[in-house]
């Protein structure tokens, strides 16, 4: 296959498949074959087969053992685990890359990226693995002291969507481990192979490391396999990434047998421009939040929201812009744009055109899918720009496909807030602007309603040291840095009397 394919396949042992779930190195499923096509030329890559019921029963139960050991091991030695994990993510940056590209369709550029997050998070997770720490507290009776600690949670749960087909399991996984957590994974189902280079290459470490078995789990299939974990009492914690639809069902399954959830859902991005923004980088930002991953991003940007002043502009060097993008073969580095994922996405982008221009809007970048030499898969289509109202049905829509949707705002910076906070999802945002009351109202309480709030960049390209997540349909979960670990541990609040008295809280009296 062409652009050395075939050599990064090898490079991951994954050549030839015959894999399914996994606890270990060792892949076994009984389930129905899963082929997967790539997007990128229509071609059949391999397949995988799915995860039945008792397959799920040898996994879960398999990793609720391992986590019995794994718990006891001291966190710095798990850190020390995933430290070696992270050298062979790093020895293998390049393949890993070049399959996320191939499977998935983003660009090589991006596909190395997400290698970089994993390795990203996993250097954070090594040094966390040496500050779980909870607080002290002062007691309020004498000969008393009061702390708080962490504890590993247990076998978690981490289902993820086809966009991101390795870096979201990773900013579960890295942390997950530290915590002292086993985990069991379900990839996407349109991304299969992915997965399992991942898990041979986190299962191969672990087994040099004498871990056991089921610390690094992998389920394959659709939303049954999904609900074989949503549904799985021995799973306290479920972390699901993909669309709101998804996030509804799992949130009220999940709810229903008291389990934790840590949703990652749909977004509906929007740049603010006002009148003092930088042009030139707002046209950078827009576009490649726009059509980067083409427009396959949570935190794509969707909508931009330009000042009348500024509009026409703004508008005209955005189109202008459009006019230079390249879209292809998304291994050819000359290319900006790759394949959408499969052609029920390119289905919905065409249905979201359709939609825009009954609705009202107008087409400023016609659509259209790419045929001809180098499009044999169908999935190439056309970045398009739509001037939109944002009370528009498809508007108020997460599409996710490079479709961008521009309105015009008049007056202060209060307008445009009303328009940007005026839609179900609240995952990324941002404002270009060199005004610095209208930045800091848009951090402020009034502001933003979204879990990313950016200033002077775009909607896309968080990075792992934060928190990551969103409000409203976004789920509200938080992945990835500063302190979302800590849904991945139970909390314990211990006090101990080192008296020879048993004083009550409170004051309370009890005489015997
Ligand atoms: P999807 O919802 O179709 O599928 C996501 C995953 O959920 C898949 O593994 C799927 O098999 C599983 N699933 C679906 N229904 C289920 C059920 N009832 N029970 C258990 N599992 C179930 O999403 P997709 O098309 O793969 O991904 C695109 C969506 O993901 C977009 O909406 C995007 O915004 C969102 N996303 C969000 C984030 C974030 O961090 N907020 C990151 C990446 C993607």
């Amino acid at each position: 296959k062409k652009f050395g394919i075939d050599k990064a396949l090898e490079e991951l042992g994954i050549s030839e498949m015959n894999a399914g779930s996994s606890t270990g190195t060792d892949f076994f499923a009984n389930g129905e074959e899963i082929k997967s096509y790539s997007p990128v030329d229509g071609a059949y890559i391999g397949s995988v087969k799915a995860t039945t019921k008792e397959d799920y029963e040898k996994v879960a139960s398999t990793a609720f053992e391992g986590f019995k050991e794994w718990r006891k091991l001291p966190a710095p030695q798990r850190g020390e685990v995933v430290r070696q994990f992270n050298d062979e993510l790093r020895r293998l940056k390049a393949p890993l890359g070049k399959l996320v590209s191939y499977e998935m369709g983003k660009s090589y550029q991006e596909g190395l990226g997400e290698v970089q997050e994993m390795i990203d998070i996993c250097d954070f997770a090594v040094g966390l693995s040496r500050q779980l720490h909870g607080l002290t507290m002062h007691s309020e009776r004498p000969g008393h002291r009061m702390y708080e600690q962490y504890h590993p949670l247990g076998v978690v749960g981490v289902i993820s969507a086809f966009n991101f087909p390795v870096a979201v399991w990773s900013w579960n996984t890295a942390l997950a481990w530290v915590c002292g957590d086993a985990c069991i994974w379900k990839g996407s189902e349109k991304t299969p192979l992915t997965s399992v280079a991942c898990q041979k290459i986190a299962a191969r470490v672990f087994e040099q490391n004498g871990v056991p078995a089921g610390i690094s789990s992998l389920v394959t299939g659709d939303y049954k396999v999904g609900e074989y974990m949503t549904n799985d009492e021995r799973l306290p914690l479920i972390s699901a990434t993909g669309s709101t639809r998804m996030g509804k069902v799992v949130a009220q399954t999940v709810a229903k047998r008291l389990g934790k959830t840590l949703l990652e859902l749909g977004g509906n991005n929007a740049i603010i421009v006002t009148p003092d923004a930088d042009v030139k980088n707002t046209v950078i930002g827009a576009v490649f939040g726009a059509v980067g991953t083409c427009g396959q991003r949570c935190t794509s940007t969707r909508r931009l929201i330009i000042h009348e002043d500024v509009y026409d502009k703004v508008k005209d060097a955005i189109v202008d812009a459009y006019k230079q993008i390249k879209i292809g073969n998304p291994l050819d580095e000359n290319n900006h744009v790759g394949p959408l994922i499969d052609k029920d996405a390119v289905k919905n982008y065409l249905t979201a055109l359709e939609k825009v221009k009954e609705e009202g809007g107008n087409i400023l970048v016609e659509g259209g899918v790419l045929e001809g030499e180098g499009y044999e898969s169908g999935c190439y289509v056309k970045p398009a720009i739509a001037e939109a109202e944002n009370h528009f049905e498809i508007v108020q829509h997460e599409t996710f496909a490079p479709v961008l949707y521009i309105m015009k705002y008049s007056g202060s910076i209060e307008n445009a807030m009303g328009l940007q906070n005026g839609v179900r999802q609240g995952l990324s945002s941002a404002i270009m602007t060199n005004n610095l009351r209208e930045a800091e109202y848009f951090l402020s309480v009034e502001g933003s309603d979204c879990g990313i709030a950016n200033v002077n960049i775009g909607t896309s390209g968080a990075e792992i040291g934060g928190a990551f997540g969103g409000e409203k349909d976004t789920g509200g979960g938080r992945e990835s840095g500063s302190d979302a670990w800590k849904i991945y541990m139970r909390r314990q609040t211990n006090t101990i009397n080192y008296t020879t008295e048993l004083p009550l809280a409170q004051g309370i009296k009890f005489d015997l």
